[in-house]
Protein backbone atom coordinates (compact mmCIF):
# COMPACT_ATOMS: atom_id res chain seq x y z
CA UNK A 1 0.00 0.00 0.00
CA UNK A 2 1.33 3.09 -0.83
CA UNK A 3 0.66 6.43 0.64
CA UNK A 4 1.79 9.78 -0.80
CA UNK A 5 1.76 13.16 0.71
CA UNK A 6 0.09 14.47 -1.94
CA UNK A 7 -3.10 13.31 -0.48
CA UNK A 8 -2.79 16.17 1.48
CA UNK A 9 -3.30 18.21 -0.85
CA UNK A 10 -6.62 16.74 -2.18
CA UNK A 11 -8.19 17.20 1.39
CA UNK A 12 -11.09 19.49 1.46
CA UNK A 13 -9.72 22.40 4.23
CA UNK A 14 -11.39 25.82 5.12
CA UNK A 15 -8.94 27.69 3.51
CA UNK A 16 -9.81 31.03 2.03
CA UNK A 17 -7.49 34.30 0.71
CA UNK A 18 -7.00 36.55 3.38
CA UNK A 19 -4.51 39.98 3.13
CA UNK A 20 -0.94 37.96 2.73
CA UNK A 21 0.97 40.68 3.97
CA UNK A 22 3.61 39.09 2.23
CA UNK A 23 6.22 41.61 1.16
CA UNK A 24 8.75 41.15 -1.80
CA UNK A 25 11.11 38.01 -1.71
CA UNK A 26 9.31 37.10 1.92
CA UNK A 27 9.26 33.30 0.89
CA UNK A 28 12.41 33.24 -1.26
CA UNK A 29 14.04 30.96 1.49
CA UNK A 30 11.48 28.30 1.18
CA UNK A 31 10.71 28.92 -2.90
CA UNK A 32 14.09 26.98 -3.02
CA UNK A 33 12.62 24.04 -1.95
CA UNK A 34 9.29 24.11 -3.40
CA UNK A 35 9.98 25.58 -6.89
CA UNK A 36 13.41 23.82 -8.01
CA UNK A 37 13.87 20.06 -8.42
CA UNK A 38 17.51 18.43 -6.57
CA UNK A 39 19.15 15.42 -6.08
CA UNK A 40 17.13 14.72 -3.08
CA UNK A 41 14.20 15.57 -3.92
CA UNK A 42 10.90 13.06 -3.66
CA UNK A 43 11.00 11.13 -7.07
CA UNK A 44 7.29 12.13 -7.47
CA UNK A 45 8.05 15.52 -6.86
CA UNK A 46 7.68 18.81 -9.46
CA UNK A 47 8.53 21.85 -8.82
CA UNK A 48 5.17 24.08 -8.86
CA UNK A 49 4.00 27.50 -7.00
CA UNK A 50 1.04 25.99 -6.04
CA UNK A 51 2.90 24.26 -3.15
CA UNK A 52 3.77 27.43 -1.06
CA UNK A 53 0.18 28.73 -1.70
CA UNK A 54 -1.19 25.43 -0.15
CA UNK A 55 1.01 25.83 2.95
CA UNK A 56 0.16 29.77 3.18
CA UNK A 57 -3.10 29.40 3.15
CA UNK A 58 -4.62 25.68 2.99
CA UNK A 59 -2.61 23.52 5.28
CA UNK A 60 -3.68 23.19 8.61
CA UNK A 61 -1.06 21.89 11.69
CA UNK A 62 -1.81 21.17 14.80
CA UNK A 63 1.27 21.36 17.62
CA UNK A 64 0.70 19.75 21.09
CA UNK A 65 2.88 21.15 23.59
CA UNK A 66 3.88 24.70 24.01
CA UNK A 67 6.69 23.77 26.40
CA UNK A 68 10.77 23.80 25.29
CA UNK A 69 10.22 22.14 21.88
CA UNK A 70 6.52 23.58 21.38
CA UNK A 71 8.32 27.22 21.27
CA UNK A 72 10.78 26.19 18.83
CA UNK A 73 8.27 24.34 16.96
CA UNK A 74 5.91 26.90 16.61
CA UNK A 75 8.69 29.73 15.22
CA UNK A 76 9.97 26.91 12.92
CA UNK A 77 6.66 26.09 11.18
CA UNK A 78 5.47 29.69 11.54
CA UNK A 79 8.79 30.83 8.90
CA UNK A 80 8.48 27.91 7.06
CA UNK A 81 5.30 29.20 5.75
CA UNK A 82 2.71 27.68 7.87
CA UNK A 83 -0.16 30.10 8.90
CA UNK A 84 -2.92 27.59 10.19
CA UNK A 85 -1.99 26.69 13.35
CA UNK A 86 -3.42 25.48 16.65
CA UNK A 87 -1.47 24.90 19.88
CA UNK A 88 -3.03 23.23 22.95
CA UNK A 89 -1.07 23.37 25.72
CA UNK A 90 -2.86 22.74 29.64
CA UNK A 91 -0.01 24.32 31.44
CA UNK A 92 0.65 28.11 32.33
CA UNK A 93 4.39 29.59 32.48
CA UNK A 94 6.49 29.21 35.54
CA UNK A 95 9.45 31.06 35.98
CA UNK A 96 11.68 28.66 35.69
CA UNK A 97 10.67 27.98 31.89
CA UNK A 98 12.53 31.41 31.16
CA UNK A 99 15.73 30.71 30.27
CA UNK A 100 14.73 27.92 27.15
CA UNK A 101 10.74 28.51 26.44
CA UNK A 102 11.92 31.52 24.66
CA UNK A 103 8.18 32.90 23.76
CA UNK A 104 7.80 33.82 27.27
CA UNK A 105 8.89 37.06 29.06
CA UNK A 106 8.83 37.44 32.99
CA UNK A 107 5.91 39.67 32.84
CA UNK A 108 4.27 36.31 31.46
CA UNK A 109 4.72 34.19 34.38
CA UNK A 110 1.26 32.73 35.56
CA UNK A 111 -0.02 33.19 32.01
CA UNK A 112 -1.40 30.23 29.78
CA UNK A 113 1.79 28.80 27.67
CA UNK A 114 -0.60 28.18 24.93
CA UNK A 115 -2.17 31.84 24.79
CA UNK A 116 1.66 33.99 24.94
CA UNK A 117 3.01 31.43 22.73
CA UNK A 118 0.47 32.12 19.85
CA UNK A 119 0.61 36.13 21.05
CA UNK A 120 4.04 36.24 20.33
CA UNK A 121 4.14 34.53 17.18
CA UNK A 122 0.61 36.15 16.00
CA UNK A 123 2.40 39.61 16.71
CA UNK A 124 5.77 39.13 15.44
CA UNK A 125 5.10 37.04 12.12
CA UNK A 126 2.26 38.64 9.87
CA UNK A 127 0.28 36.78 8.22
CA UNK A 128 0.27 33.75 10.82
CA UNK A 129 -2.44 33.35 12.89
CA UNK A 130 -1.76 30.75 15.66
CA UNK A 131 -5.10 29.84 17.66
CA UNK A 132 -4.18 28.94 21.71
CA UNK A 133 -5.84 25.97 23.34
CA UNK A 134 -5.43 26.12 26.90
CA UNK A 135 -6.60 22.82 27.35
CA UNK A 136 -5.77 19.05 28.06
CA UNK A 137 -5.71 17.00 24.77
CA UNK A 138 -8.91 14.78 25.55
CA UNK A 139 -11.13 17.23 26.25
CA UNK A 140 -11.35 17.23 22.35
CA UNK A 141 -13.14 15.25 20.21
CA UNK A 142 -12.83 13.32 17.09
CA UNK A 143 -14.25 16.15 14.80
CA UNK A 144 -11.50 18.47 16.33
CA UNK A 145 -8.40 16.28 15.35
CA UNK A 146 -10.02 15.50 12.29
CA UNK A 147 -9.69 18.95 10.63
CA UNK A 148 -5.97 18.97 10.58
CA UNK A 149 -3.53 17.85 7.77
CA UNK A 150 -0.48 17.32 10.46
CA UNK A 151 -0.14 16.48 14.04
CA UNK A 152 3.02 17.79 15.61
CA UNK A 153 3.80 16.96 19.31
CA UNK A 154 6.52 18.21 21.64
CA UNK A 155 5.11 16.29 24.85
CA UNK A 156 7.50 15.21 27.68
CA UNK A 157 4.49 12.23 28.88
CA UNK A 158 4.22 9.58 27.53
CA UNK A 159 0.62 9.06 28.48
CA UNK A 160 -0.36 11.45 26.09
CA UNK A 161 1.50 10.97 23.73
CA UNK A 162 -0.28 7.37 23.83
CA UNK A 163 -3.57 9.03 23.65
CA UNK A 164 -2.76 10.97 21.19
CA UNK A 165 -1.75 8.18 18.62
CA UNK A 166 -4.73 6.26 19.82
CA UNK A 167 -7.27 9.37 18.97
CA UNK A 168 -5.22 9.22 15.24
CA UNK A 169 -6.12 5.75 15.10
CA UNK A 170 -9.61 5.89 15.79
CA UNK A 171 -10.14 7.90 12.89
CA UNK A 172 -8.90 5.93 10.20
CA UNK A 173 -11.43 4.13 8.36
CA UNK A 174 -11.03 0.51 6.81
CA UNK A 175 -13.33 -0.76 3.99
CA UNK A 176 -13.39 -4.47 3.75
CA UNK A 177 -10.35 -4.16 5.52
CA UNK A 178 -8.64 -1.84 3.42
CA UNK A 179 -7.45 1.57 5.14
CA UNK A 180 -8.96 4.40 3.08
CA UNK A 181 -5.29 6.59 3.10
CA UNK A 182 -7.24 9.33 2.88
CA UNK A 183 -7.95 9.43 6.57
CA UNK A 184 -4.60 9.37 7.88
CA UNK A 185 -2.83 12.45 9.32
CA UNK A 186 0.60 12.36 9.74
CA UNK A 187 1.87 12.90 13.50
CA UNK A 188 5.38 13.79 14.15
CA UNK A 189 6.56 12.99 17.64
CA UNK A 190 9.93 14.58 19.38
CA UNK A 191 10.77 14.47 22.58
CA UNK A 192 13.74 15.11 24.82
CA UNK A 193 15.17 13.84 28.14
CA UNK A 194 17.81 14.76 30.10
CA UNK A 195 21.07 14.06 27.34
CA UNK A 196 18.75 11.87 24.71
CA UNK A 197 16.36 12.97 22.28
CA UNK A 198 14.20 11.33 19.36
CA UNK A 199 12.24 12.22 16.59
CA UNK A 200 9.64 10.04 14.78
CA UNK A 201 7.13 9.82 12.03
CA UNK A 202 3.97 8.23 12.49
CA UNK A 203 1.53 7.31 9.48
CA UNK A 204 -1.28 5.67 11.58
CA UNK A 205 -2.26 2.51 10.28
CA UNK A 206 0.56 2.40 7.91
CA UNK A 207 4.35 2.70 10.12
CA UNK A 208 4.93 2.11 13.16
CA UNK A 209 3.11 3.72 16.17
CA UNK A 210 3.87 4.87 19.37
CA UNK A 211 1.99 1.65 21.10
CA UNK A 212 4.06 -0.30 18.49
CA UNK A 213 7.49 1.04 20.19
CA UNK A 214 5.92 1.10 23.33
CA UNK A 215 8.91 -0.97 24.80
CA UNK A 216 11.20 1.32 23.79
CA UNK A 217 10.22 3.25 26.48
CA UNK A 218 11.41 1.94 29.71
CA UNK A 219 9.04 1.71 32.49
CA UNK A 220 9.47 4.55 34.78
CA UNK A 221 12.51 3.37 36.55
CA UNK A 222 12.12 2.93 40.46
CA UNK A 223 14.95 1.60 42.26
CA UNK A 224 13.46 -1.02 45.26
CA UNK A 225 14.09 1.21 48.72
CA UNK A 226 15.85 -1.95 50.41
CA UNK A 227 18.58 -1.65 47.63
CA UNK A 228 18.86 1.95 47.94
CA UNK A 229 19.07 1.77 51.64
CA UNK A 230 21.25 -1.46 52.09
CA UNK A 231 22.56 -2.80 49.30
CA UNK A 232 23.38 -0.56 46.51
CA UNK A 233 25.24 -1.81 43.56
CA UNK A 234 25.18 0.49 40.97
CA UNK A 235 26.13 4.22 40.81
CA UNK A 236 22.67 5.14 40.09
CA UNK A 237 21.63 3.61 43.43
CA UNK A 238 23.92 5.63 45.58
CA UNK A 239 23.16 8.51 43.86
CA UNK A 240 19.07 8.09 44.35
CA UNK A 241 20.05 7.20 48.27
CA UNK A 242 21.39 10.93 48.63
CA UNK A 243 18.58 12.40 47.39
CA UNK A 244 15.87 10.67 48.61
CA UNK A 245 17.04 9.77 51.93
CA UNK A 246 20.08 12.47 52.70
CA UNK A 247 18.46 15.10 51.56
CA UNK A 248 15.50 15.53 53.43
CA UNK A 249 17.49 14.51 56.58
CA UNK A 250 20.44 16.52 56.12
CA UNK A 251 18.65 19.53 54.31
CA UNK A 252 21.95 21.00 53.59
CA UNK A 253 21.00 24.29 51.86
CA UNK A 254 18.54 25.04 54.71
CA UNK A 255 14.88 23.52 55.97
CA UNK A 256 12.35 22.85 53.25
CA UNK A 257 14.93 23.65 50.44
CA UNK A 258 13.69 21.14 47.65
CA UNK A 259 16.72 19.83 45.57
CA UNK A 260 16.56 21.95 42.82
CA UNK A 261 18.51 20.18 39.41
CA UNK A 262 19.37 23.08 37.99
CA UNK A 263 21.26 24.59 40.97
CA UNK A 264 24.72 23.53 40.24
CA UNK A 265 25.59 23.77 44.41
CA UNK A 266 22.89 21.53 44.68
CA UNK A 267 24.14 18.96 42.27
CA UNK A 268 27.74 19.59 43.51
CA UNK A 269 25.99 18.26 47.03
CA UNK A 270 24.39 15.00 45.59
CA UNK A 271 27.47 14.16 43.52
CA UNK A 272 29.97 14.16 46.13
CA UNK A 273 27.85 13.00 48.96
CA UNK A 274 27.28 10.40 46.51
CA UNK A 275 30.81 9.74 45.69
CA UNK A 276 31.39 9.19 49.50
CA UNK A 277 28.43 6.57 49.61
CA UNK A 278 30.24 4.89 46.30
CA UNK A 279 33.40 4.41 47.78
CA UNK A 280 31.74 2.55 51.36
CA UNK A 281 30.38 0.32 49.08
CA UNK A 282 33.23 -0.02 46.41
CA UNK A 283 31.06 1.24 43.56
CA UNK A 284 33.05 2.78 40.92
CA UNK A 285 30.79 5.22 38.00
CA UNK A 286 29.42 7.92 40.22
CA UNK A 287 30.13 10.97 37.85
CA UNK A 288 28.99 14.89 37.65
CA UNK A 289 27.23 14.15 34.89
CA UNK A 290 25.51 10.79 35.81
CA UNK A 291 24.20 12.33 38.99
CA UNK A 292 22.87 15.56 36.94
CA UNK A 293 20.92 13.23 34.45
CA UNK A 294 20.17 11.00 37.28
CA UNK A 295 17.85 13.91 38.48
CA UNK A 296 16.16 14.82 34.94
CA UNK A 297 17.84 18.08 34.79
CA UNK A 298 15.56 20.36 32.42
CA UNK A 299 17.07 23.04 31.76
CA UNK A 300 20.85 22.25 31.30
CA UNK A 301 22.49 23.62 28.03
CA UNK A 302 22.22 20.45 26.30
CA UNK A 303 18.75 20.20 27.09
CA UNK A 304 18.07 23.48 25.29
CA UNK A 305 19.99 22.39 21.96
CA UNK A 306 18.22 19.02 22.21
CA UNK A 307 15.11 21.09 22.10
CA UNK A 308 16.51 23.46 19.36
CA UNK A 309 17.81 19.75 17.69
CA UNK A 310 14.85 18.10 17.68
CA UNK A 311 12.06 20.43 17.04
CA UNK A 312 14.36 21.93 13.57
CA UNK A 313 13.86 17.78 13.06
CA UNK A 314 10.10 17.73 13.66
CA UNK A 315 9.75 20.92 11.74
CA UNK A 316 11.32 20.15 8.59
CA UNK A 317 9.30 16.78 8.98
CA UNK A 318 6.18 18.68 8.77
CA UNK A 319 7.48 20.57 6.07
CA UNK A 320 8.37 17.36 3.83
CA UNK A 321 5.26 15.66 4.45
CA UNK A 322 3.09 18.73 4.17
CA UNK A 323 5.05 19.93 0.54
CA UNK A 324 5.85 16.30 -0.93
CA UNK A 325 8.96 17.56 -1.53
CA UNK A 326 11.75 15.01 -0.15
CA UNK A 327 10.88 11.90 1.45
CA UNK A 328 10.46 12.06 5.55
CA UNK A 329 12.24 10.55 8.11
CA UNK A 330 11.52 6.77 8.06
CA UNK A 331 10.82 6.53 10.56
CA UNK A 332 12.96 7.07 13.87
CA UNK A 333 15.44 9.02 14.94
CA UNK A 334 17.21 8.91 17.97
CA UNK A 335 20.19 10.80 19.49
CA UNK A 336 22.53 10.38 22.72
CA UNK A 337 25.23 12.48 24.04
CA UNK A 338 25.21 10.76 27.77
CA UNK A 339 28.89 9.49 27.01
CA UNK A 340 30.17 10.52 23.61
CA UNK A 341 27.64 11.60 20.69
CA UNK A 342 25.46 8.99 19.31
CA UNK A 343 22.89 9.30 16.53
CA UNK A 344 21.36 6.80 14.35
CA UNK A 345 17.78 6.94 12.37
CA UNK A 346 15.99 3.23 12.13
CA UNK A 347 13.05 2.00 10.73
CA UNK A 348 10.83 0.95 14.02
CA UNK A 349 8.83 -1.67 12.23
CA UNK A 350 5.04 -2.32 13.02
CA UNK A 351 3.92 -4.72 15.79
CA UNK A 352 1.55 -7.75 13.97
CA UNK A 353 -0.47 -7.32 17.67
CA UNK A 354 0.29 -3.71 18.35
CA UNK A 355 -2.77 -2.71 21.24
CA UNK A 356 -3.64 0.53 19.45
CA UNK A 357 -3.21 -0.12 15.60
CA UNK A 358 -3.48 -3.71 14.57
CA UNK A 359 -6.52 -4.48 13.50
CA UNK A 360 -6.59 -7.83 15.36
CA UNK A 361 -8.13 -8.87 18.24
CA UNK A 362 -5.89 -9.15 21.61
CA UNK A 363 -5.78 -12.22 23.32
CA UNK A 364 -5.73 -12.76 27.15
CA UNK A 365 -3.88 -15.92 28.06
CA UNK A 366 -4.99 -17.27 32.02
CA UNK A 367 -6.35 -20.02 34.04
CA UNK A 368 -9.39 -19.94 35.08
CA UNK A 369 -7.81 -20.40 38.39
CA UNK A 370 -6.44 -16.80 38.06
CA UNK A 371 -7.45 -13.46 40.05
CA UNK A 372 -9.13 -10.31 38.55
CA UNK A 373 -5.79 -9.24 40.08
CA UNK A 374 -3.74 -11.16 38.29
CA UNK A 375 -5.04 -9.48 34.66
CA UNK A 376 -5.01 -6.03 36.16
CA UNK A 377 -1.24 -6.50 37.34
CA UNK A 378 -0.69 -8.18 33.73
CA UNK A 379 -2.46 -5.42 32.08
CA UNK A 380 -0.28 -2.78 34.14
CA UNK A 381 3.26 -4.53 34.04
CA UNK A 382 3.48 -5.38 30.51
CA UNK A 383 5.51 -3.96 28.55
CA UNK A 384 3.26 -3.96 25.83
CA UNK A 385 0.69 -2.22 27.58
CA UNK A 386 1.79 -0.38 30.15
CA UNK A 387 -1.50 1.15 31.38
CA UNK A 388 -1.98 2.89 34.22
CA UNK A 389 -5.39 2.02 36.10
CA UNK A 390 -7.22 -0.09 33.72
CA UNK A 391 -11.02 -0.48 34.30
CA UNK A 392 -12.29 -3.50 33.08
CA UNK A 393 -15.69 -4.30 31.66
CA UNK A 394 -17.34 -7.57 30.47
CA UNK A 395 -21.05 -8.04 28.65
CA UNK A 396 -22.66 -10.70 30.39
CA UNK A 397 -25.97 -12.04 29.18
CA UNK A 398 -26.32 -8.69 27.47
CA UNK A 399 -26.00 -6.41 30.38
CA UNK A 400 -22.44 -4.27 30.51
CA UNK A 401 -20.63 -5.47 34.21
CA UNK A 402 -17.93 -3.26 35.42
CA UNK A 403 -15.27 -5.40 37.08
CA UNK A 404 -13.38 -3.15 38.04
CA UNK A 405 -12.80 0.56 37.83
CA UNK A 406 -10.06 2.57 40.10
CA UNK A 407 -10.65 6.56 38.54
CA UNK A 408 -14.04 6.80 40.47
CA UNK A 409 -13.87 5.93 44.59
CA UNK A 410 -17.30 4.38 45.07
CA UNK A 411 -17.15 2.11 42.06
CA UNK A 412 -13.45 1.17 43.23
CA UNK A 413 -14.74 0.48 46.24
CA UNK A 414 -18.23 -1.68 44.98
CA UNK A 415 -15.30 -3.66 42.27
CA UNK A 416 -12.25 -4.22 44.43
CA UNK A 417 -13.85 -7.49 46.06
CA UNK A 418 -13.54 -8.56 42.54
CA UNK A 419 -9.91 -8.60 42.45
CA UNK A 420 -9.53 -11.49 45.02
CA UNK A 421 -12.30 -13.61 42.65
CA UNK A 422 -11.29 -16.14 40.43
CA UNK A 423 -12.27 -15.20 36.64
CA UNK A 424 -14.42 -18.59 36.75
CA UNK A 425 -15.69 -17.41 39.72
CA UNK A 426 -16.92 -13.87 38.21
CA UNK A 427 -18.54 -15.91 35.72
CA UNK A 428 -16.34 -15.18 32.64
CA UNK A 429 -16.42 -17.95 30.52
CA UNK A 430 -13.66 -19.20 27.65
CA UNK A 431 -13.59 -16.51 24.77
CA UNK A 432 -15.31 -13.95 26.74
CA UNK A 433 -14.70 -10.02 25.50
CA UNK A 434 -13.38 -7.86 28.18
CA UNK A 435 -13.47 -3.98 27.25
CA UNK A 436 -10.52 -2.21 28.84
CA UNK A 437 -10.27 1.49 29.09
CA UNK A 438 -7.30 3.65 30.35
CA UNK A 439 -5.85 6.86 30.24
CA UNK A 440 -3.33 5.26 27.69
CA UNK A 441 -6.30 5.46 25.30
CA UNK A 442 -9.45 7.68 23.97
CA UNK A 443 -10.77 4.19 22.89
CA UNK A 444 -11.39 0.68 24.70
CA UNK A 445 -9.56 -1.68 23.98
CA UNK A 446 -11.36 -4.98 23.25
CA UNK A 447 -9.23 -8.68 24.83
CA UNK A 448 -10.39 -11.80 24.12
CA UNK A 449 -10.07 -14.02 27.41
CA UNK A 450 -8.24 -17.86 26.20
CA UNK A 451 -8.65 -19.90 29.44
CA UNK A 452 -5.58 -21.95 29.15
CA UNK A 453 -6.82 -24.77 31.36
ZN1 LIG B 1 0.89 0.24 16.75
Amino acid sequence: MQWAPSVLCRKAVDGGNEDSQDWDGRWNHVKKFLERSGPFTHPDFEPSTESLQFLLESCKILVIGAGGLGCELLKNLALSGFRKIHIVDMDTIDVSNLNRQFLFRPKDVGRPKADVAADFINSRVPGCNVVPHFKKIQVFDESFYRQFHIIVCGLDSIIARRWINGMLMSLLIYEGGVLDTSTIIPLIDGGTEGFKGNARVVLPGMTACIDCTLELYPPQINFPMCTIATMPRLPEHCIEYVHILQWPKEKPFGDGVALDGDDPQHIQWVFQRSQERAAQFNITGVTYRLTQGEKAIKNNECTIILSLLFSAACASEVFKIASSTYIPLNNYLVFNDVDGLYTYTFEAERKENCSACSQVPHDLQFPSSAKLQDVLDYLIESTALQMKSPAITATMEGKNKTLYLQTVASIEERTRPNLCRTLKELGLTDGQELAVADVTTPQTVLFRLNYTS
